[in-house]
């Protein structure tokens, strides 16, 4: 995992000294807080019925704005995991090797999602989650070690007794609430270049030409949530999202499949972020600063003339600010 090497290393400079006594407030702030901490004062939560079909619930997804959901299953009443867009790539994936099978597609509901990635071997839905009193420190942790992006608040119903979802976070909203909260991030002066984080060698990249499918067999094959789409000079020109899968397969139509990645992009909700670009010189202070003010999936590395040169993704940070001049804690329970 990028970001982990050079864990033992002592500091050497005054710039590692301060960097490192910024990380260390950092890690001090999350371990004293909790994930209702993080919680805004009135949220919404959206949830899904297992008995719901997979295509109505891209529908549920798409005009709520949503890209995951925690999964209710109302027959045993517990909650059932998490569905977000990887999900919805292992239903493209299935649909690819089956093609024959669209019907039958056509009527899955949730509950079959653990077959369908069974049937294709996929990794099992993402079932972790945390009690809302728990350390933020830990549901960072749990969610760097199970790979997962985001994390479901588990409680339980005082009354009833029964599981309670309370709400999901993600690692956007605790390095948001970092960046609001601590003021030693100014602290991380180094530079991205001289850290040992992010992604530069063996990118996964596409032009606007590729084929969406192709592009999906990248996500699954390197696990990972984005594309950068270059021209012939390797200039940015876009990336494609996880998330996009889910409008290109809205109302449950896989022909789609076989367009580019330029077509695919048009159909991208007028809502769209964008994308947030930095450079190799940019220090975490400055990232963190840009992840208060602004929504940012990830940051894609760009030199001065715009060419791609990394990807530093929202789990690149966390795991550097937890686990950067720390020998690891003990595995968690
Ligand atoms: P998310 O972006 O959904 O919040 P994440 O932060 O885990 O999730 P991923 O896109 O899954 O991001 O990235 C996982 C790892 O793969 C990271 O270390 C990242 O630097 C690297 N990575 C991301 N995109 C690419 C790519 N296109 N090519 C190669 N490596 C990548």
């Amino acid at each position: 995992m990028p970001g982990l090497a050079g864990l033992s290393e002592p500091p050497r400079t005054a710039e590692d000294k301060e960097q490192l006594a910024g990380l260390r407030q950092i890690r001090g702030f999350l371990k004293v807080r909790t994930s209702y901490d993080v919680l805004p004062i009135s949220y919404r939560l959206i949830m899904l019925d297992t008995a719901l079909l997979v295509k109505a619930s891209l529908n549920v997804m798409i005009q709520n704005g949503i890209v995951s959901a925690p999964l209710w299953d109302s027959r045993t009443s517990t909650f059932a995991g998490l569905i977000t867009s990887h999900d919805y790539i292992n239903v493209v994936q299935y649909y690819w090797q089956n093609p024959g099978a669209l019907a039958q597609i056509d009527q899955f509901r949730l509950d079959a999602l653990p077959e369908i990635e069974k049937a294709i071997g996929a990794e099992p839905m993402e079932t972790i989650s945390i009690h809302p009193d728990r350390p933020l420190y830990e549901a960072c942790r749990r969610m760097l070690e199970s790979r997962a992006r985001r994390i479901p608040l588990v409680d339980i119903d005082d009354q009833t007794k029964r599981a309670m979802v309370v709400s999901v976070i993600t690692q956007y909203r605790i390095l948001k609430f970092i960046a609001v909260n601590v003021n030693s991030t100014y602290q991380l002066i180094k530079p991205l270049k001289m850290l040992n984080i992010g992604t530069f060698g063996d990118l996964a990249t596409a032009t606007m030409d590729t084929p969406v499918i192709d592009v999906i067999h990248m996500l699954v094959k390197k696990n990972i949530s984005s594309v950068p789409i270059i021209d012939k000079n390797g200039i940015l020109l876009n990336i494609f999202e996880a998330v996009d899968v889910i409008t290109v397969i809205k109302g449950g139509i896989y022909d789609d499949l076989q367009i580019t990645v330029g077509e695919a992009l048009l159909k991208r909700p007028e809502d769209f972020a964008g994308i947030h670009t930095c450079s190799i010189w940019d220090h975490l202070g400055t990232i963190l600063d840009t992840i208060r003010k602004s929504r940012v999936h990830r940051f894609i590395i760009v030199d001065p003339k715009g060419r791609l040169q990394g990807v530093l993704t929202l789990s690149d940070i966390l795991t550097y600010i937890l686990l950067e001049g720390e020998f690891p804690d003990e595995p968690l329970p």
